[in-house]
């Protein structure tokens, strides 16, 4: 048991959440019930990150007041709590929290103590897509390869953050695991990145660029502080960092893993320029970051006007949560991007779901119900047959192998591999020809007669329907919980059968 502290990235409020937001939300919540389910004490937290400049700009589009603007929108990405079957404990919305502000100047007072902030002028190109400067080299052709667009040319004087001076240590950090960055082609992707040689970043906009929005820089009303200094913040900030020094304390400072979840196009920011923050003011480091790649619609990146077809409320609607969670952690692999259509999408339920473990479980209720009128046998003799509770031990075995090094994709497989075991456990022993021989007082199968054949293949099926369900816990909480009421928690008496998944093709 331990201690664990898990973040999602808080994105940008500038258009509507689609199906690469719910991967991610999704995967980390997946991580905090199983860390729960385990016995850890878990603290899960969300947020939106309000103070962004580009969230002006979509507001000033949309015709709208700023807060007003960025109020509806992040509580839109709130409110996939619900539809997504999230169990998040907490979030932080940067403009509204009052936790916010006082830890990011908190934060930065920290750094200007350390002597690592100061002012210079500066000129650069800046791309308001990734709220942040470009050096030429990295835009080919002079456009963001994010974004696909040119840059601005800003001149300015800013206060900047000496990143230089972290260089050596942030390699050793990271080289050495004790910062972990998951998965390995993304750590070497820092390494080369930190190899590359670190310059100091600008951590302030002008007032006048950041029209009135944002966090003020202390004692320089003038600047603002740069959008992502400020949302890298929250992750201290929502345990109380600068207004809670308990809660903070306990969160923060003292937890076995604080666990950042994000997207591969903010890896620099997580695994370079917010740990450097936090050396200099002198607090813990992350011990992870874990790094999904990003899905795309029907071949095409998602864009935030891409309509209701990668609207995960929509989609939930449409297809339910189940469907939905399930494709997001049984299809999307740890390296390359991912196409996300409806037809994979229910091609997938509908083999894992209907065909594999729904089918496992109604034959097995439906068998219970026939020849033991809904009583669950018990087993006597655990060591009958235990084929299939080798089968449980090991699905369980590897769901939290998987699990621990963040690889949901081969931990959902897992639990699809110990359900398959227990459709060809079915076909081994025919269990109907048991029921038939033991009408007819005949020896059956394996040379077995009596209840006691029939009742260890049923007594075995049952256990297995119920470790099905207690292993999908963590990544489909509604379905677990309709499976375990399904196979009758700890009763004995199996409810009527109803099937828990049904087919959606
Ligand atoms: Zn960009």
């Amino acid at each position: 048991m331990g201690r664990y502290y898990l973040t999602t990235a808080i994105p940008y409020v500038n258009g509507a959440p689609h199906v690469g937001h719910a991967l991610e939300l999704v995967q980390a919540d997946t991580l905090a019930r199983y860390h729960r389910g385990i016995g850890d004490e878990v603290r899960a937290q969300t947020g939106t990150d309000d103070n962004a400049l580009k969230n002006v700009l979509s507001a000033r589009a949309a015709g709208l007041d700023t807060a007003e603007y960025v109020d509806l929108v992040s509580r839109r990405f709130l409110d996939l709590a619900g539809p997504l079957s999230l169990s998040f404990d907490d979030s932080v919305r940067t403009a509204f929290d009052p936790r916010h502000r006082p830890g990011v100047e908190k934060l930065w007072n920290a750094c200007l103590e350390r002597g690592d902030l100061y002012r210079r002028s500066y000129t650069g190109l800046y791309c308001t897509g990734c709220e942040q400067f470009h050096s030429p080299e990295e835009l080919p052709d002079g456009l963001c390869p994010e974004h696909r667009s040119a840059p601005e040319e800003v001149a300015e004087e800013n206060w900047f953050f000496r990143l230089s001076r972290y260089q050596d240590r942030l390699y050793d950090l990271v080289s050495s695991g004790e910062l972990r960055v998951e998965p390995g082609f993304r750590r070497r992707e820092v390494l080369s990145f930190i190899r590359s040689g670190l310059e100091d970043f600008s951590v302030s906009r002008s007032v006048e660029r950041a029209p009135g929005w944002g966090i003020p820089v202390p004692g320089d009303p003038g600047q603002v502080v740069y959008v992502w200094y400020d949302a890298l913040a929250n992750y201290v900030t929502g345990p109380g960092y600068g207004t809670d020094p308990e809660g903070y304390d306990h969160w923060w400072t003292r937890a076995d893993q604080r666990v950042h979840v994000i997207g591969k196009g903010i890896l620099r920011f997580h695994a370079v320029y917010w740990p450097a923050l936090l050396l200099s003011a002198g607090l813990p480091l992350p011990t992870t970051v874990l790094v999904h790649e990003y899905l795309t619609a029907d071949g095409e990146k998602i864009s935030k006007s891409a309509g209701a077809s990668v609207d995960p409320v929509a989609v939930t609607e449409a297809f339910g949560t189940d469907a939905l969670r399930w494709w997001l952690l049984r299809d999307v692999g740890r390296s390359g991007d991912t196409d996300y259509t409806e037809a994979r999408l229910v091609v997938r339920h509908d083999e894992d779901l209907a065909n594999t473990i729904g089918n496992l479980v109604n034959r097995t209720v439906s068998m219970v119900a026939r020849y033991r009128s809904g009583v669950v046998p018990r087993v006597a003799d655990e060591s009958g047959e235990p084929s299939l509770a080798r089968a449980r031990v090991r699905a369980a075995e590897q769901v939290d192998a998987a699990v621990r090094a963040f690889d949901l994709r081969a931990a959902t497989g897992a639990v699809v591999a110990l359900a398959d075991e227990g459709n060809r456990y079915v076909a081994d022993h025919e269990p109907w020809a048991l029921a038939r021989a033991e009408r007819a007082g005949e020896p059956g199968k394996r040379g077995r007669t009596g209840p006691e054949a029939l009742d260890t293949v049923l007594g075995e099926l049952v256990a297995t329907g119920r470790e099905l369900a207690r292993l999908l816990r963590p990544f489909l909480p509604d379905a677990s919980a309709r499976l375990t009421e399904q196979l009758g928690g700890d009763g004995g008496q199996l409810p009527p059968a109803a099937p828990v998944f049904r087919r959606l093709g």
